[in-house]
């Protein structure tokens, strides 16, 4: 088939696709949580002690005993063969961004040759996939390459159907013999708890007596993209990289502003309820969605859940994600920047920390007290965000994330704090010393009752920020599409951690020169804002002026790449962090940084190699026949005596050679192997390799303008973008 062919053949089948059948809607109230082992569940299934020690464990994080496991277990069997289900498997989360399953039956064969069903406690406790075959950086050194799963009884099981079977699913940590974390999931546990304690410690001294466990929140804005799978098949660059590799822009993008918040295409809304539906079967809270900024853009956002739950409902979306959209004849692409000149994916991730005592506390509340409490929350982020700005960048560092990072579409990659304009004022004024005024030789909380009626921050909240508070919560706007959250909410809950028990010693040494509450509280936070308000910032986050300001006025760092981020996570002062709050080792973070730097190098390696084989294989190819076809058409107009201008062919016989040299500089910069450092290494893919793919990508794009388009093999943006 011609490349043409190739095309017209996608765009055929894409525009004649039948909607799929949509016939079965179901109400809610049948679908929610139906295939989840919930509290609901076990309530009626275990008997009342066994279900008040679950419940404990879940709400508080309690070790549950082994009795209560296996009566835990039988019933968890029970529900889950109802259901049809033939396999088990414990689901956890490796340090590479992605899932990881290992299925077992619950069949055992009697002597008799029966089938029986076995499960204990211990199966569901413990599981043994083999450690080995995952990337756990320098913990591989240890002789005991063996990893282990065990059940995470905080987040709740759940049954995964497969059009003709089932597997219950059991969520779980995964850790090395000797006990390390090689997950994702056991350092958010350890931070969340690490966060509990702290904040416990500020609340007391706040006077607080009734404080239940406190638990961070997470609620995870998501925007994706869907190219039709005709389109995407045919684009290896989508396939293997996830991004288009090449790609002319086309004579119209977004610049219209038509796509945002537009009506949903009939066949993405198909998709998008066949997509909820299955969430809600599972308990994941899909609330709202909608059109992106870009052409082909989505976004959904599920209701906050605690962040372990909401961490691992997040995998599991973009999981389902991908899986219906491929039923629905689509590709669903969350990489960060599929398309150049297109606006990239992200994907907010809504913080805050809170229990059901005192109830959230970011959010200011209504009374001067409630106030004050918010006030130290806030405060604490704040300082968090100032001391360690360079992990929050190196948590959300990846290949593909940098390309949005600093582009005018996507928060800077210098982290500052949006707090608004009336929040802003308050802190600066407790800056300044005003907000416990005196008098009549009292202490008054004047400027703390000034914020009682505090307005949300209303429509459009400064989309330039990568931190921002938004009412009630944070809103960490740098992080990735294709991103766990747990990353940035083990950053969050530790930086937290670790301000709130600075605040509690201030608090405590204060509290006992015998000064009042309010006085005690204002005096820390002002030493907090003398220290660090340099990274408040309510500007525009992309001008050049912030650019300059932020690094030479506020000594803020602008951290541009994944190779320049990462080594925060070894750093001295990340390292003394994680150790003091006690969620990560030395080891554990060093084993991050290798798995971390591995992913990013492999990934632009992958792209590398992809680069030079697409432009020799594929678009050198299509070049030089369409210029053989200019040749011929050229002696067939000579041979009636009309000379056709040689213009055209000679420009593109020039891009076709500048091509052919930048693939071969591109190979040179490839064939680099000796590398001091692994620094040095990721520096190698963040400078040198990525200028000559772009120089490659440079020449192959300006010959799809030229080429006939009838020879080009690749689908083009406009069709990619704009034909659903
Ligand atoms: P927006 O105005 O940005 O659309 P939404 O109210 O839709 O705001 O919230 C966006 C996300 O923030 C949702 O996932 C929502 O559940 C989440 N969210 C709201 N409150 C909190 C909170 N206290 N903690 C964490 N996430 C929250
Ligand atoms: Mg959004």
């Amino acid at each position: 088939m011609s490349a043409n062919a190739v095309r017209q053949q996608a765009i055929h089948e894409v525009t004649n696709r039948p909607l799929p059948d949509s016939s079965a809607v179901q109400p809610l109230s049948e679908i929610w949580a139906a295939d989840v082992f919930s509290l609901a569940v076990m309530e009626e299934s275990l008997s009342k002690n066994a279900f008040k020690a679950m419940k404990k464990t879940v709400q508080t994080g309690a070790p549950l005993d082994s009795a209560t496991a296996d009566v835990v277990a039988a019933a968890m069997k029970d529900w889950a063969l109802k259901k049809g289900v033939k396999f088990f498997s414990h689901i956890f989360y490796p340090m590479t961004n992605i899932t990881a399953e290992k299925h077992d039956g619950f069949i055992i064969t009697s002597p008799e040759g029966n089938a029986i069903t076995e499960f204990t406690g211990s199966l569901l406790i413990k599981g043994e996939p083999d450690g080995s075959s995952f990337p756990n950086g320098s913990l591989r050194m240890t002789n005991a390459a063996r990893g282990y799963t065990a059940w995470d009884p905080t987040s709740p099981a759940y049954v995964m159907n497969t059009p003709n079977g089932a597997t219950l699913m059991i969520p779980s940590v995964f850790f090395s013999w000797t006990g390390e974390a090689l997950d994702k999931k056991i350092p958010l546990l350890r931070s969340n708890a690490a966060m509990n304690d702290a904040a416990q410690r500020v609340l007391t001294l706040m006077g607080e007596t009734e404080i239940e466990t406190l638990n961070s929140s997470c609620g995870a804005e998501q925007e994706y993209f869907l190219v039709d799978a005709h389109f995407a098949h045919n684009r290896p660059d989508l396939l293997l990289a996830g991004r288009t590799l090449f790609g002319a822009a086309p004579p119209k993008g977004q610049e219209f502003d038509d796509h945002y918040f537009g009506a949903i295409p009939e066949r993405v809304q198909v998709f998008m309820q066949a997509f909820e539906d299955k969430l809600f079967r599972l308990g994941i809270p899909a609330k709202t969605h909608h059109n992106e900024v870009a052409p082909g853009q989505f976004e959904i956002a599920p209701y906050f859940e605690a962040a372990n739950v909401a961490a691992d409902h997040q995998q599991l979306m973009m999981t389902i994600m991908k899986t219906t959209a491929k039923e629905h004849g689509f590709i669903c692409l969350l990489h960060e920047k599929p398309f150049a000149g297109v606006n990239g994916s992200g994907k907010h991730v809504n913080w805050s920390v809170g229990n059901s005592t005192q109830g959230n506390l970011l959010d200011p509340g209504t009374t001067p007290h409630e106030n004050l409490n918010f006030l130290l929350f806030c405060g604490a982020v704040i300082r968090g965000a100032h001391l360690f700005g360079p992990l929050l960048r190196a948590v959300i560092a990846s290949a593909a994330n940098d390309h949005r990072l600093g582009a005018n579409e996507a928060p800077p990659a210098i982290l500052s704090v949006y707090l608004g304009d009336q929040l802003e004022a308050v802190f600066s004024d407790i800056k300044e010393g005003n907000i416990a005024t005196s008098s009549d030789g009292g202490v008054m909380d004047l400027g703390l009752s000034q914020i009682l009626p505090f307005t949300r921050d209303p429509g459009d909240r400064n989309r330039t920020s990568p931190f921002a508070f938004t009412g009630n919560r944070f809103e960490f706007r740098a992080v990735g599409s294709s991103q766990s959250v747990s990353g940035p909410l083990v950053a969050m809950n530790t930086m937290l951690a670790d301000s709130l028990t600075w605040i509690a010693d201030k608090l405590e040494a204060q509290l006992e020169t015998g000064v009042s509450q309010l006085e005690a509280v204002a005096a820390v936070l002002k030493e907090l804002m003398e220290l660090h308000s340099a990274v408040i910032f309510g500007g525009d986050g992309y001008s050049s002026e912030w650019h300059t300001a932020a690094v030479e006025e506020r000594g803020l760092r602008n951290i541009p790449t994944t190779a320049d981020a990462l080594p925060a996570l070894v750093a001295d002062d990340v390292v003394a962090l994680f150790e003091r709050t006690g969620v990560l080792s030395e080891v554990e973070l060093a084993s991050r940084y290798e798995v971390y730097a591995e992913q990013y190098i492999l990934s632009i390696g992958v792209e590398a190699k992809l680069t030079a084989e697409l432009a020799t294989t594929v678009l050198y190819p299509a070049t030089v026949e369409y210029l053989s076809d200019l040749t011929e058409t050229a002696a067939a107009a000579a041979s009636v005596g009309v000379e056709l201008d040689t213009g055209p062919a000679k420009t593109i016989a020039a891009e076709a050679n500048g091509l052919l040299g930048a693939v071969s500089d591109l190979n040179a910069a490839l064939s680099v192997e000796d590398f001091a450092s692994t620094e040095e290494h990721m520096q190698h893919c963040a400078g040198p390799i990525r200028a000559r793919m772009d120089a490659v990508r440079a020449h192959a794009d300006r010959l799809e303008t030229m080429v006939a388009d009838e020879r080009w093999p690749l689908p083009k943006y406009r069709e990619m973008l704009f034909i659903k």
